[in-house]
């Protein structure tokens, strides 16, 4: 039988857990898996001790999970990752592409790694896995609530004896997992909703939540459903087409982003100035110029501008109870009996696995090695500087 083991999470205002209660008993079904949880692991995400215990868990200090686990759940890297055995297998979203110091420290240690976030997202067969798609559905639905309360006036139109309100307006822009999530829960709470993307294939989705497309000119036609990087023209033409357009809006909610690429800047400092005094941003893209990560601030104008990259965190219990089914059927699909398979011809596991047997096998990243440590550090950097401002900073100073 193998041993499954649960950390509790270490990374700053993260209250998600990798495995639930339900995940537990999920797991423990097939008879394959022991499962044992770190003393308060869920404690955050409301999952007490006792609840993980009548699943199925056992319960154990951090060393025990360290010592007796031979898989290892996260839902990011563990600050003490130093401590993780040789020979584990640590299942989590480790953004090694953000991050590639943190393969490298994880095949040095002889540490096998899987990571979430490379999931080939469009094959059927990975979808129950798909943990960016579940916690970029609870960010986006979380965007739309954050926003609505941070608003000084009614979402709704309400027809009242004092009078009729009108309906806020809500522009979201990126349609992907998260944007379409903020447009539809803005809309059943009353907004009227518009949505853009550069995607063409967006326009339909957006349509599909009911809400109205922005129309700013030319868009892209991918074939992977993955926006391309603009070059610096086109991208000067979007924000300033965006520059005129976002004023017109009571709430800006900004999802973009751009695989292996920097996040567009789409709402600039002029546009953040000719908005309405009480508008609201939301940031969670990293396309707002001044924007920071977990920070609410005002402008001297009366506009408040919320960096929230990591909302998903913010609603626990859904959030992980999301990722502990993808991991579950992780597990179930790729590690069946909780050790990787000695062929591994699997196009999944191929596409998620970083390191193994003291390599970073991962081709992306192997890539990314050949151009040596400072060419590396600067291409990541420069993909991920916005999106991972401060989640790097706590790396760096916890290592
Ligand atoms: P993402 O987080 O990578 O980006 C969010 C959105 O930002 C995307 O829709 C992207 O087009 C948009 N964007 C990027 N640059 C932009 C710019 N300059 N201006 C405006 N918008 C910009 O996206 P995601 O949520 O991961 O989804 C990406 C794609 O993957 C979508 O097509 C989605 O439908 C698809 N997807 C498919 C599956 C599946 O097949 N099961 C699962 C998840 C996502």
């Amino acid at each position: 039988m193998t041993t499954v083991g649960v950390l509790r999470e270490t990374a700053g205002r993260e209250r998600r857990v990798a495995l639930t209660p339900d995940g537990v008993a999920r797991l423990r079904r097939g008879g394959e898996f022991r499962v044992l949880v770190e003393t308060g692991a869920g404690r955050p995400a409301w999952f007490d001790d006792r609840a993980y215990a009548e699943a199925g868990a056992e319960i154990g200090s951090r060393q025990q999970v360290y010592d007796e686990s031979e898989v290892l759940l996260v839902v990011r890297p563990p600050d003490d990752v130093a401590a993780v055995p040789p020979g584990r297998i640590l299942i989590g979203l480790l953004d090694p592409l953000g991050d590639p110091a943190l393969a490298e420290m994880l095949a040095d240690q002889g540490v096998t790694a899987i990571s979430l976030d490379l999931l080939p997202r469009t094959l059927s067969r990975a979808q129950p896995m798909d943990a960016l798609t579940s916690q970029a559905n609870v960010a986006g639905y979380k965007a739309a609530l954050l926003a609505a309360e941070a608003y000084g006036g009614f979402f709704p139109m309400l027809v009242t004896a004092a009078g009729t309100t009108r309906p806020a307006q809500v522009l979201v822009l990126g349609a992907g997992v998260a944007g379409l999530q903020a447009l539809a829960t803005a809309r059943r709470l009353g907004a009227q909703v518009t949505g853009y993307d550069v995607r063409e294939a967006a326009r339909a989705d957006i349509a599909s939540t009911g809400a109205a497309v922005l129309e700013l000119g030319s868009g892209q036609n991918t074939d992977d459903g993955y926006a391309r990087q603009l070059g610096d023209d086109e991208a000067a033409r979007q924000l300033s087409a965006l520059t005129a357009a976002v004023p017109r809006f009571d709430v800006v909610i900004t999802t973009a982003k751009v695989p292996g690429g920097r996040s567009p800047l789409l709402v600039s400092d002029e546009a953040l100035a000719a908005m309405k005094p009480g508008s609201v941003v939301i940031d969670l893209g990293g396309n707002v110029a001044g924007a920071a990560a977990d920070t609410r601030a005002v402008t001297d104008h009366g506009v408040t501008v919320i960096g929230a990259p990591n909302l998903a965190s913010t609603v626990p219990v859904a959030a992980s109870t999301a990722y502990a089914r993808n991991v579950v059927a992780l597990l179930g699909s790729l590690l069946p009996d909780g050790r990787l398979p000695s062929d591994s011809t699997d196009e999944v596991l191929a596409a998620v696995l970083v390191t193994h047997d003291g390599e970073v096998v991962h081709p992306r990243l192997r890539d990314v090695q050949v151009g040596g440590v400072d060419e590396r550090d600067a291409q990541v950097r420069g993909v991920h500087e916005r999106d991972f401002q401060e989640s790097d900073v706590q790396k760096k100073e916890t290592r």
